[in-house]
């Protein structure tokens, strides 16, 4: 039976050192703001929001919540983020995805500045990435380096392998696994005999967006497996893309869902929005 890779006790312990962190800035008389920007009421996105702001107060960050109606214009919301962008007091800009489809969202990402992009999607931040430079990594991708590392599993020197090649998760993911020195190999729908890679991974990263698609046939016995998925089984009930069940038979270990990856990306952010006041300060 695998073992369980808490993200939920783990992304507790990250928010705790950040509290801690924020607290002493205070001291010297540094304060943190991150502006949440939501257009239209997507239920989706107003929890993913709720719980950004939720952790925001829980870590002492101040957050600009701008709940903007759904017939929003693309140049009202790239003006509303060029003046956050001017706005010294804050630190971080978030723009909840998915926008409505007749906003641009490259657009929206591109016109976030450099400096306040916490959620590591500005070119420039990808950029940064992929050349080794420092710059805001993509909190999911990030979230699951500090899971590993927090769970004592190496990466240097192991045969790593994501599935799925989305610029949020799977290509930063890669990036990411390559700088800790891991032998990285990427699938996607194109992949021929997925199964025939996926066995060879002692650290499995699924990201695909289909609910319980992994199960044991694609592990090889004692791999890590991540599950980044977050779907909707047949009853609705909320499951990842690994099929848990026959999965934690084979894998050494394995993360829930929830409370696998999904906790670590908020703790991320939250840990990118401190990264940007201290940058600031320099
Ligand atoms: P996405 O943009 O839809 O990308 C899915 C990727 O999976 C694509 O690269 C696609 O390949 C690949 N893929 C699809 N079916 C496949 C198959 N049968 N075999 C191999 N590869 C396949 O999805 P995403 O944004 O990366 O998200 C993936 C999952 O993670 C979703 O369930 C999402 O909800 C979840 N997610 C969770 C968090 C979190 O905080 N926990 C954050 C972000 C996303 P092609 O490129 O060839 O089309």
């Amino acid at each position: 039976m695998a073992e369980l890779i808490d993200g939920k006790k783990i992304s507790q312990e990250i928010k705790d050192e950040l509290k801690e962190k924020v607290a002493e800035l205070k001291e010297q008389g540094i304060s943190i703001c991150l502006a949440v920007i939501q257009v239209g009421n997507n239920p989706a996105s107003t929890v993913y929001v709720g719980n950004k702001k939720k952790a925001c107060a829980y870590i002492g960050i101040e957050s600009l919540a701008y709940e903007l109606p759904e017939e929003t214009t693309e140049e009202e919301l790239l003006n509303l983020v060029r003046e956050l962008n001017e706005k010294k007091e804050v630190n971080g800009i978030l723009v909840q995805l998915p926008l409505p489809k007749h906003i641009d969202e490259d657009k929206v990402i591109k016109t976030i500045s450099p400096e306040k992009d916490v959620d590591g999607f500005h070119p420039q931040s990808v950029g940064a990435l992929s050349i080794g430079q420092k710059g805001f990594v993509s909190c999911t991708p990030a979230g699951i380096i500090e899971l590993l590392k927090r769970s004592g599993i190496e990466i240097a020197g192991r045969e790593c392998v994501v599935v799925g090649r989305s610029n949020i998760v799977g290509k930063p993911m890669a990036l990411l696994l390559l700088r800790e020195n891991g032998t990285v190999t990427v699938c996607h729908s194109r992949t021929k005999d997925l199964k025939e890679v996926t066995r060879r991974a002692d650290i499995l990263i699924v990201a695909i967006g289909k609910a319980k698609f992994v199960d044991a046939d694609y592990i090889k016995d004692g791999a890590v497996v991540i599950d980044v998925g977050m779907d909707r089984d047949e009853n609705g009930k909320l499951c990842g893309d690994v099929d848990f069940e026959s999965a934690e038979k084979k894998a050494a270990a394995i993360t829930p869902v929830p409370g696998g990856v999904g906790p670590m990306t908020i703790a991320m952010l939250m840990h990118n929005c401190v990264e940007s006041a201290l940058m600031s300060q320099e």
